[in-house]
C-alpha cells in the first residue's frame, strides 16, 4: 500500500471526510491490504461506539404487488412470472406478536409501492402495533409517497422510514429506472423525512449496472453530507426475470470494503449486514459484521410468502421459521465474536 492511499485512510478516519476524487481513487486502491486496514479501523470504531452487540429486526415483507418498474428488481410491475400476495393486517399482527416473543424490538415493514396501503390502512396497522408493543420501533420501508402520507404515518406513531437513495448520480439513477420516475423526487422524499423527525435510512446496492467509482464516489459524498441515520447497501444480485438478468452480482469484497469506509464517514451509522450480502456468499453477513455493520434483520414473514418476496435471484432464509431464522443469525454472529441483544437499537449519537 502506498503512503497516499495510507494518508487518505488516515484523513477519513479522522475528519470522517474526503474529496469525491480521495473517495474515487481509494476505491480504486481496493486490495487485500487496504480492506484489512480499512475494516480494522471501522471494527475498532463501531467497538468504540455498540461494543460488540448487533442489534436485530425483525423484517416483514407486507406486500410484492408494485407499480412501478424498477429495471432490477424482481417484483417489478412488469414481470408476469411474480405470483403476487398482500398480507392482512392480522397477518402483520401476528408476525410482529410472534416477533416480540422471539426478542424482536424493532419491526421493519417492507413491500412494493402497492396502492392497497392507503394512508389510513398504513396508519391504523402502525398505531395498532405501536400500541401492542410500547417499547419497539416500527420501520417503515414501503417506497415514496407523498410528503403529507410521511407526516401521518409519523403521527401514527413510525419511529424510521428506509429509502435507499439507490445511486446518488442522477445520469445512473435514471438508467436503473424507467422515465416516469425521478431521481429528484427520492432525495425530496429523503429530505422530507428527515425533517418530519423520522430516523432515515438510505443506501445503495453494490454492482449494480452501469455503477462505476465515481458514481459510488458521489455515494460515500451524499452519505458524508446527508448523515443517515441507517445506511443499507448489498450487492445487486440479478433475478431472471428483469432486464438485468445476464448482469454479473456484485461482490463480497466490494461490498465490505464499502461498508468499512461508510463506518468510518459516519462511526454511529447502523449498518446491516443485507441478506443480498448473506445470499452471494454462505457467510457474507459474518464478514459484513467484521467490516464494520452491526444489524441483521432477520425475517419474519409468514413462510407461505417469502418465496414471492423474490427481489433477486436465490435469496436465503425463504425455508425456515422466524425462531430458526433468528437462532441461526444469533449462532452466526457469535460465531465471530458478536452477540445479537433485545434492544430497539436507536442510533447512539
Ligand atoms: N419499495 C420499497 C422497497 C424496495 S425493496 C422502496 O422503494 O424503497 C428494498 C431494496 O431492495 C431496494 O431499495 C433495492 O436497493 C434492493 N433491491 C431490489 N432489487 C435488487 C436486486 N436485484 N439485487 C439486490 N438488491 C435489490
Amino acid at each position: 500500500m502506498n503512503e497516499y492511499i495510507l494518508s487518505l485512510i488516515n484523513t477519513l478516519s479522522e475528519s470522517h471526510s474526503l474529496t469525491l476524487e480521495q473517495y474515487r481513487t481509494l476505491i480504486d486502491a481496493r486490495c487485500v491490504a487496504t480492506a484489512a486496514l480499512l475494516a480494522e479501523k471501522a471494527a475498532a470504531v463501531r467497538k468504540s461506539i455498540y461494543g460488540n452487540n448487533v442489534y436485530v429486526r425483525g423484517l416483514i415483507e407486507v406486500s410484492n404487488i408494485c407499480k412501478n418498474d424498477c429495471l432490477y428488481c424482481g417484483i417489478r410491475r412488469s414481470n408476469r412470472n411474480c405470483d403476487r400476495y398482500r398480507l392482512s393486517k392480522e397477518q402483520i399482527m401476528e408476525c410482529a406478536a410472534e416477533g416480540y416473543r422471539l426478542g424482536f424490538r424493532t419491526f421493519v415493514l417492507q413491500g412494493g409501492e402497492d396502492s392497497y396501503y392507503t394512508d389510513d390502512v398504513l396508519c391504523d396497522i402502525v398505531t395498532d402495533i405501536k400500541s401492542h408493543y410500547p417499547d419497539c420501533a416500527v420501520t417503515l420501508s414501503m417506497g415514496e409517497r407523498s410528503r403529507e402520507s410521511y407526516a401521518s404515518l409519523r403521527r401514527a406513531g413510525a419511529d424510521r422510514y428506509l429509502l435507499r437513495h439507490e445511486t446518488a448520480d442522477k445520469v445512473h439513477y435514471e438508467s436503473l429506472h424507467p422515465a416516469e420516475m425521478s431521481f429528484d423526487n427520492r432525495m425530496r422524499c429523503l429530505h422530507g423525512l428527515r425533517e418530519l423527525g423520522y430516523q432515515v435510512g438510505c443506501g445503495f446496492m453494490v454492482g449494480s449496472p452501469n455503477q462505476t467509482a465515481e458514481t459510488l464516489a458521489e455515494d460515500l459524498k451524499f452519505i458524508e453530507e446527508f448523515k443517515p441515520d441507517m445506511c443499507g447497501i448489498g450487492p445487486f444480485v440479478p433475478h431472471k426475470d428483469t432486464p438485468f438478468r445476464d448482469h454479473p452480482a456484485g461482490t463480497v469484497e466490494l461490498t465490505c470494503y464499502l461498508l468499512s469506509i461508510i463506518r468510518l464517514i459516519h462511526p454511529p451509522v447502523l449498518l446491516p449486514a443485507t441478506t443480498a450480502l448473506g445470499t452471494i456468499h454462505p457467510e457474507g453477513r459474518e464478514m459484513g459484521i467484521q467490516s464494520g455493520a452491526n444489524v441483521v434483520m432477520p425475517n419474519l414473514s409468514p413462510v407461505s410468502v417469502r418465496k414471492k418476496y423474490e427481489l433477486y435471484d436465490n435469496k436465503i432464509c425463504t425455508g425456515e421459521e422466524s425462531a430458526q431464522c433468528k437462532d441461526c443469525l444469533s449462532a452466526r454472529m457469535e460465531s465471530v465474536g458478536y452477540r445479537v441483544v433485545t434492544d430497539r437499537g436507536d442510533i447512539k449519537k
